[in-house]
């Protein structure tokens, strides 16, 4: 991006905050004139194109409720009883959050919004971030599922392989990432992992970000790093790729820029070879200015680990989005990733707000079901408040609830900015009780406060049966200590002790059994994600589930134990 161009796109999200109001109503008016007539709007709105006669009588749906006009859609039927503008095929959503993938409808706008977005998500970060004068390559992990076709012949796809089929991207890619476009389609994602570190470390002086879309990524690939580093040394010594690397396309996409580097290799050796791997990212990338991938939301579990890996590097999480609109941006790239805010941009799509209540929002008067609660427009919502997000979109949806729970931390111009709070789907329920993700983060993080000073890494993970899952990976480079099992039966006690009242009571009397924590082996978080990765999640979207339903990824866990731990008394 050229000096002029990331100006212009802070000058141009200046221009959408200030006109927020204006931007969503034009945005809905337009929505609405063209759909009015699908068979699904005309439903409630018999052809007419009034916002008041949408508030009123379009109803707030899940992915559920458009299921039926979806697979009529994925089954051949013309895609207009739902959207007028001709779809291109179909998003998948990552269903790491929400158990099965949604089946999305894409149009070529989609695209041409992407760029659009990315071209406004990534200003603010080149302004702070990258000098233009120097600018050099990023290292973006990128992964791309193979498309699935569907039975009307339109072809379904993750958001981000499309978004890495895109033209422009695709012409961006030779000068301003390491990896080439074999290396992110190629099929098999241990392979591509492999073959784009190689790529990443080939061009190690040239790197200034490292990132993929989400944190765990990074991690998991600084994990196969500590893995696989002699062999990728060996490859950038002797010029010649490994023979475990059988897709043809990777191969010879290598073979045009390899040859023998024995010096390279060398530095690679001395650094990886140390015992601690404290600062592992800025070590081998000198260059690196920043560490890009999503921290908020369940991610932010990684952020410790992270920041062990970064040396100092800033962790940027630039970008709000989901499969179905794009939705925030966040304007203060260098800012914790705890205080992370993304400033919502009114020309992606039509947001609503449904009041949701939390601890600090006692004062909110919530109706008995979401269709007596009224939404509140974007430029509506209230500092402190927390809401769920609706979205109106041009492809098909219409007052859909993405699921997610957003704070509202304040405002840019006229734009609100929301703190991701959790997944509203992603709740613990044992008998009448509710925990949420956020209860999880905050009763784990007590718990971890405990082993932190050992040099463990707890990362979280409950199923249904309130097990508790707890991944003793070790710091690097420091030796795996004995868990101590008086301090595993405090973290229980802990944990139980940090939940909420009702909980407490249901365990006082019994109607919910001690909690359990089941200490796995190191990699059993990595198996589990290449369990989802194999049933057709895109590794560039995979979220770790808080809460697992699937009973064959249970057993993933289960497999692994080697210690269990229960709560020794009642928290009340
Ligand atoms: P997908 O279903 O694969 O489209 O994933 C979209 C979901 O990822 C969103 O609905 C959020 O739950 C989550 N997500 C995306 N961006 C962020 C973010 N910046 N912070 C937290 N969670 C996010």
């Amino acid at each position: 991006m050229a000096t002029n161009e990331y100006e212009g796109g802070l000058k141009m999200i200046e221009e959408l905050t200030t006109n927020a109001e204006q931007i969503q109503d034009e945005v809905l008016r337009e929505i609405l004139s063209r759909n009015a007539g699908t068979e699904y709007l005309r439903g409630f709105l018999h052809g007419q194109t009034d916002k008041q006669l949408f508030k009123k009588n379009v109803p707030i749906v899940t992915y559920e409720d458009l299921k039926p006009y979806i697979d009529r859609i994925v089954n051949g039927e013309t895609s207009d009883i739902l959207l007028a503008e001709p779809i291109t095929g179909f998003f998948l959503s990552s269903g790491t959050s929400g158990g099965q993938p949604k089946l999305m409808p894409v149009t070529a706008q989609v695209a041409k919004k992407w760029e659009l977005f990315r071209g406004l998500y990534e200003s603010p970060v080149i302004k702070y971030l990258v000098d233009i004068n120097q600018a050099g390559k990023r290292m973006e992990l990128m992964f791309a599922r193979p498309e699935v076709e569907t039975p009307s012949g339109l072809m379904a796809t993750s958001v981000t392989t499309s978004i890495f089929k895109g033209s422009g991207f695709r012409a961006s890619l030779p000068k301003l990432y390491t990896s080439p476009s074999e290396t992110i389609f190629c099929p098999d994602p241990n392979q591509s992992l492999y073959c784009q570190l190689l790529f990443g470390l080939i061009q190690r002086e040239e790197v200034v970000m490292i990132g993929s879309f989400f944190a765990s990524t990074v991690l998991r690939a600084i994990k196969f790093l500590e893995n696989h580093w002699q062999e990728l040394r060996y490859d950038i010594k002797t010029g010649r790729l490994s023979h475990q690397i059988t897709g043809s396309r990777c191969r010879n996409a290598a073979s045009l820029v390899m040859k023998p580097n024995p010096e390279q290799a060398d530095l690679i050796e001395n650094i990886c070879n140390c015992k601690s791997w404290d600062g592992i990212i800025r070590k081998l990338w000198p260059k690196a200015r920043y560490i890009a991938g999503i921290c908020t939301g369940v991610m932010r579990q990684y952020t410790a680990e992270l920041e062990f890996y970064s040396g100092g590097l800033p962790l940027v999480s630039s970008l709000y989005v989901s499969s179905e609109a794009f939705c925030g941006i966040n304007i203060e790239p260098l800012c914790k990733p705890s205080d992370v805010s993304y400033t919502f941009l009114p020309n992606m799509a039509y947001f609503e707000f449904l009041p949701v209540k939390n601890e600090r929002d006692e004062s909110i008067e919530m109706k008995s079901n979401d269709e007596d609660t009224e939404l509140v427009d974007l430029v509506n919502v209230k500092p402190g408040r927390c809401y769920e997000l609706v979205v109106t979109n041009s492809t098909g949806l219409y007052r859909y609830k993405v699921g997610d729970v957003l704070m509202v931390s304040g405002f840019h111009n006229n734009a609100p900015q929301f703190q991701f709070v959790e997944r509203k789907s992603v709740v613990l329920s044992v008998d009448m009780e509710k925990t949420s993700e956020t209860d999880l983060f905050k009763a784990v993080t007590e718990a971890k406060a405990l082993l932190n000073p050992l040099g463990f890494i707890l990362t979280e993970l409950l199923d249904l049966k309130y097990t508790s899952y707890a991944d003793t990976s070790s710091v690097p480079g420091e030796h795996c200590k004995e868990l101590d099992p008086k301090i595993m039966v405090e973290c229980c006690f802990k944990i139980e002790e940090s939940l909420h009242y009702t909980y407490k009571i249901y365990r006082k009397r019994n109607i919910i059994a001690a909690l359990e924590i089941k200490v796995v082996k190191q990699g059993s978080f990595e198996a589990l994600m290449d369990y989802c990765v194999s049933k057709g999640t895109s590794l560039s979207q995979y979220k770790k589930p808080s809460c697992i339903k699937s009973e064959e990824a249970l057993n993933i866990l289960d497999s692994r134990v080697t210690g269990k731990y229960f709560s020794p008394k009642s928290p009340l």
